[in-house]
């Protein structure tokens, strides 16, 4: 593939996908892709000022999208589901194009999308409070719920669109118009998507509610500090958490964090091991190990240590790496950048000091020298050590084997992130000790499935450096409303609450 093939195949994704080519083809910032490395469209960066008026027009947009029945916001979630649908093909090739995925997980990812608008249609019927039983005589306490105002959405590169419709299918029929910035490594899907919703949107008559922001952190920063932005979820490393959330707090808005994990599988000797082989391949070198629940360290106990790792390591050695474009035979693409390349590469090398790789870590040859393709390493670690500990985004695999389940637990917990993690056991007493009050502490728990691929059905989020938040399904939407106490006298007489007399 040369360059100008891949930069036509991008300018005639957007152009099939409505995307106005003043927003991408002459901007000031060069989008790569990690395919080649080379340079696919330039789009146009958003000002502060720029910024400034776009919150104003969502808190315009606001005032009547809020006071719209839920169902009639649901009816444009359901529309925009239906252009998803009729554009899947297309958006799935540009999200291979600027996060460099295979076909089926870029495909996965737009059918996620598509997935949050279902469950967000059917929800706009749903929302509801309690009715609650009031202490005074006829009197009724209650909660209801109400839309939040704008919300500011920022997301990671490696779910360029997934983790945006997380967020703005539900925000979208809880009431809130959504401001939107994208990872500057990836754009264009954005853009894509803010295109489909104006369709969908002009087709119904609504003053749109998303609106698309281009930046890096400093436009990030800006969104932090706006007080036009009652909540803003943010997904990205546990870097930025830390910055976003106090600028956040400071202003005592609202942020929902979706940062980095460290997951963790645990291997019992009564696993079933081959499940177990295939299950760990995916979850570690899925996304080429760039997924927040990749898996990261395999613990295992020492009796079937050796067996395991000798299957894993053999796994390994059958991979295919390559550019997934248009090759559907390719499991593991490339990394984002040399920026990844090099963390991966520095990680090893610490590694090193104190541990053994097993498999892997080399750079694989495509004759392409701005494009970080690897092999995915697995590395024998001794203890859990400072390393260990922190997320590298790449596919490393680290092995740590444990004498027991409670040995396990203690290295699974022991790390500052708290995102997803998973045991492999046949033993119903373990699994439940895994998963309960002081067995596992992270927000995704499973058994005898990997850490990586979640469900939309579930509310996704970790805990700790992960940042707290919960999106998706379950009852995420609270995150997106207000709510409101509502206690109303509907007796002739005014009695107060804990029998307090004032007369
Ligand atoms: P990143 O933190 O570099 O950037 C994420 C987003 O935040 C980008 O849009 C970036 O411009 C913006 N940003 C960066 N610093 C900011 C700041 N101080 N204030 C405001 N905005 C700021 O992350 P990345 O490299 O794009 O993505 C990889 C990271 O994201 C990994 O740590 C991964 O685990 C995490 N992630 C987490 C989840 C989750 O659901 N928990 C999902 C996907 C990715």
């Amino acid at each position: 593939m040369t360059e100008i093939d891949l930069r036509s195949a991008t300018a005639a994704l957007m152009d099939d996908l409505g995307v106005d080519r003043a927003r991408w083809n002459d901007g000031d910032l060069p989008v790569r892709t990690p395919l080649t490395g080379e340079t696919i469209a330039d789009v146009t960066t958003t000002t502060g000022a720029d910024l400034d008026r776009i919150v104003t027009d969502a808190g315009s947009a606001f005032r009547t999208w809020a006071t719209s029945p839920a169902p009639a916001r649901g009816e444009l979630v359901r529309a925009f589901g239906q252009r998803l649908r009729d554009h899947r093909e297309a958006l799935a090739d540009l999200v291979t194009l600027e996060a460099g995925k295979i076909a089926s997980e870029s495909l996965g990812e737009v059918q996620e999308m598509i997935d949050m608008c279902d469950l967000a249609v059917g929800l706009s019927r749903q929302i509801g409070g309690l009715t609650l039983p009031s202490e005074r005589p006829g009197h009724r306490l209650m909660e209801t719920w109400h839309p939040l105002g704008p919300v500011g959405v920022i997301t990671a590169f490696n779910f360029p669109v997934a983790v945006w419709a997380w967020n703005a299918a539900l925000a979208l029929v809880c009431g809130d118009p959504v401001v939107w910035k994208p990872s500057e490594k990836t754009p264009l899907t954005a853009l894509a998507c803010e295109a489909l919703l104006t369709r969908t949107a002009e087709a119904q008559g609504v003053d749109l509610p998303l609106h698309v922001v281009v930046g890096d952190r400093d436009l990030g920063i800006a969104m932090a500090e706006h007080d036009g932005l009652p909540l803003v979820s943010a997904t990205g490393s546990s870097r930025m958490g830390a910055d976003l959330g106090p600028r956040v707090a400071k202003r005592f808005g609202r942020s929902l964090l979706e940062l980095g994990g460290n997951n963790a599988a645990t291997v019992m000797p009564s696993a079933d091991l081959e499940l177990t082989r295939r299950a760990v391949l995916f979850a570690a070198v899925g996304t080429a190990g760039q997924r927040c629940t990749t898996l990261r360290r395999l613990i295992v106990h020492e009796d079937i240590a050796d067996e395991l790792v000798e299957g894993i390591v053999k796994a390994y050695a059958g991979l295919s790496i390559g550019n997934p474009w248009r090759n559907n035979h390719v499991l593991v693409g490339p990394l984002i950048d040399q920026h990844g390349f090099d963390g991966m590469q520095a990680a090893l090398e610490r590694a090193e000091a104190s541990g053994e790789v097993l498999t892997g870590g080399s750079r694989v040859d495509l004759g392409l020298p701005d494009a970080y393709y690897v092999e995915p390493a697995v590395v024998g670690m001794p203890s859990q050590t400072e390393l260990v500990c922190e997320e590298t985004f790449a596919p490393i695999l680290y092995v740590l084997r444990c004498s027991d389940l409670d040995d396990a637990i203690d290295l699974n917990n022991g790390v500052p992130q708290g995102l997803s993690s998973a045991i492999f056991t046949h033993d119903l007493r373990e699994a439940e000790q895994f998963m309960g009050a002081l067995g596992s502490d992270c927000g995704i728990v499973n058994v005898n499935t990997g850490p990586s691929g979640a469900e939309i059905g579930g509310a996704f989020g970790g805990n700790k450096a992960t940042g707290g938040g919960r999106e998706a399904g379950s009852d995420a939407w609270k995150a997106y409303m207000r709510r409101a106490t509502n206690t109303i006298n509907l007796s002739d007489e005014l009695p107060l609450a804990q029998g307090v007399e004032f007369s």
